[in-house]
């Protein structure tokens, strides 16, 4: 007898009912995880047209003997759990003993699997849920389930299925995911012949956080683009530990395919812990971005049950509420430490407020990697902060620059050229007749790294210069689209990117390309992952051209590509509302007064109506009745 026993009628009554298969990636994330359960240290999946003429997958895993290998396929077949006790604390991946069944019943499969010990290899076939055929073969220890033709028996479901090129998109988000939360383990995915993720196992000595194999592992996963704004995190309370990467939250995406999850080393993308995750984020974020991370939260598997969502997705934890506050509260802690202000090449110094916890200042002088959660480096920055004041004082001193000198005086005006960004103002539009005056008031100075102080007639005029700017290059840029149409400027050379399959398949429609046209990208897709960036809308950072492409197309397809509610023009708008926070100085810049008054200028041209692309406001004054009553003032 192997290892496989049926489940008692009340175990599987105690399993939620549901269906496994929905597409090739359901598929694919059922056969790994068995692997993974098998112990597999590599795993490789080859596909054929996008996974639905052929799937396999295959393993260096446990294997299994001839019997298991053909009561496999039997309904409820598990080798995991015997007792209905046992699903209290599964630790293994599936137990739902269903997987394998559902797929031979829609599918024609063929499993190839030999025991460490055993001189030959078993293969056996199932097509329709019938057994067909079970014979010795030649083959290496391990397992190769090969599935052929998914719904040839069910047409129905075929239908459902988009491009193949979305398909195997999806099935390449499946192993990344995987890839994320098991680094210890190899995977490889070719389609059609072709190799194209791969991402070897990182040896068991290398698996901490910031062991450069780890880190590269995880940014060949998220993208390389990410590198310089990873930030290792652990942390642990009496219920849970959290460990993972933070991306810095300059870096964000229109939708939650950045945030990664995992529980206990299984990827899923439960609703709880994502809300978790932005509520932790919520103040240092954009409105409508979201962030990104790779995070795994490890608990005593008593307290959660996987077994509630048939594709194992969600999870089930005996006290949610608690979960979730902790793991906020964790993130929370470190977010604080604000980890991306410490680093960095060059000498810059900012200050950031703090929600109530006032104002602290962080300083590129310390070079060291990202603290861990449970240090407090607000102590080390105190005593940064009477220098970052004095830095600041100097610099507005000499704010009295022609503005026509912006771009070099932002350069020269700092002893690192690195510290300030020239603005890309996008030549201005004259004759607009703004009601506002802001370049005829006097500048106080910059706080926060991201709030202009100005004083106004009837009090303290206050700008969020992000806000600000970001208004300003989303005027120009809907002025020259309304107008000459093709706003866009030729790169001096093509800029290659990388994209993920799914983000890549979008480039083969024609209203997406057509939108994107409009809003004066020029890019052509190209081989399975890679996109050819010709030119960008003036005023954009072809260094930036990564993020940018990638933005705008989760805008387009977060709202169904050429369908959706939202008329032509709005659709237009949100991607130049988009392109806008690209080509924005950010919060947390520190601006040379030629850039501040260069800004002001461009604040007086356009119709400020109080609020950025975003929905929040640009401009607040307190006035001095206001500040008055602070000081008890009559
Ligand atoms: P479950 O994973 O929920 O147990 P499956 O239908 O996915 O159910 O798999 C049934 C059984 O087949 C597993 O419990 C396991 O014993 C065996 N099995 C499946 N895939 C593999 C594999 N790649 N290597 C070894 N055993 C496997
Ligand atoms: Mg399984």
């Amino acid at each position: 007898m192997g290892q496989i026993s049926i489940l008692e009628a009340a175990v599987a009554d105690q399993i939620a009912a549901g269906e496994v298969v929905e597409r090739p990636a359901s598929v694919c994330k059922e056969l790994v995880e068995n692997s993974l359960d098998a112990g597999a240290r590599t795993i490789s999946v080859d596909l054929e047209e996008g996974g639905v003429m052929r799937l396999c997958v295959t393993d260096d895993g446990s294997g299994m003997d001839q019997e298991d290998a053909v009561l496999c396929f039997s309904r409820h077949a598990t080798s995991k759990l015997r007792r209905a006790e046992d699903l209290h604390a599964i630790r293994s991946f599936g137990f739902r003993g269903e997987a394998l069944a559902a797929i031979a019943s829609v599918a024609k499969v063929s499993l190839t699997t030999r025991r460490r010990d055993d001189a030959t290899a078993q293969q056996v076939t199932v097509e329709g849920a019938r057994v067909t055929g079970v014979r010795e073969a030649g083959a290496p220890v391990g397992t190769r389930v090969d599935v052929r033709e998914l719904f040839f028996n069910v047409p129905a479901r075929r239908k459902f299925l988009k491009t193949l090129r979305t398909e195997a998109g999806h099935v390449e988000d499946a192993l990344l995911a995987v890839g994320l939360c098991r680094p210890d383990v190899g995977v490889q995915l070719r389609t059609d012949g072709k190799l194209v993720l791969d991402l070897p196992a990182v040896p068991d000595a290398a698996l901490a956080l910031d062991s450069p194999a780890r880190v590269d592992r995880v940014v060949r996963c998220l993208g390389e683009h990410l590198r310089s704004s990873l930030y290792p995190v652990r942390g642990q309370t009496d219920l849970l530990t959290l460990s993972g990467y933070v991306v810095a939250p300059i870096e964000t995406r229109r939708d939650l395919q950045g945030v990664h999850l995992s529980v206990n080393g299984r990827p899923v993308t439960d609703r709880q812990l994502v809300q978790a995750v932005r509520a932790a984020f919520r103040t240092l974020l954009e409105v409508g971005r979201q962030p990104i991370v790779a995070l795994d939260v490890a608990l005593d598997p008593a307290l959660v049950d996987v077994n509630v969502h048939p594709r194992k997705a969600e999870v089930r934890f005996a006290d949610p509420r608690r979960v979730s506050g902790h793991l906020i509260s964790l993130l929370s802690e470190f977010l604080h430490t604000t980890p991306w202000l410490n680093r960095g090449t060059h000498n810059q110094t900012v200050y950031r407020l703090r929600g109530n916890a006032g104002l602290t200042v962080a300083s590129d002088e310390q070079t060291s990697d990202a603290p861990i959660v449970g240090e407090d480096p607000a102590e080390a920055h105190r005593a940064r902060v009477k220098a970052a004041l004095a830095a600041f004082g100097q610099a507005a001193d000499r704010r009295d620059v022609p503005p026509s000198a912006v771009a070099q005086t932002a350069l020269s005006s700092s002893s690192s050229p690195s510290s300030t960004m020239a603005l890309p103002t996008l030549e201005s539009q004259p004759g607009r007749g703004g009601a506002s005056s802001f370049s005829a008031l006097r500048v106080v100075g910059q706080v926060g790294g991201t709030y202009l102080i100005l004083e106004g007639p009837d009090g303290m005029v206050v700008i969020d210069q992000h806000a600000a700017h970001e208004r300003v290059v989303f005027e120009r840029l809907r002025d020259r689209r309304r107008g000459q149409g093709q706003p866009s400027q030729a790169l001096l050379l093509p800029i290659t990117i990388e994209l993920t399959a799914r983000e890549r398949a979008a480039l083969d429609d024609v209203t997406v390309k057509a939108e994107l046209a409009r809003a004066g990208l020029d890019l052509d897709g190209y081989a399975h992952t890679t996109a050819i960036v010709r030119a960008l809308p003036p005023g954009l950072d072809g260094r930036k051209a990564h993020a940018i492409v990638r933005d705008v197309l989760a805008e387009l397809s977060d709202h169904g590509g050429g369908s959706g509610a939202r008329t032509l023009e709005e659709r237009d708008d949100a991607i130049c509302a988009r392109l806008a926070c690209h080509a924005a100085v950010r919060a947390g810049d520190v601006m040379a007064p030629a850039q501040v008054r260069a800004l002001l200028q461009d604040l007086d041209t356009i119709d400020l109506g109080a609020h950025c692309p975003h929905g929040r406001p640009v401009v607040r004054t307190l006035d001095y009745t206001e500040l008055a009553a602070w000081f008890d003032r009559d």
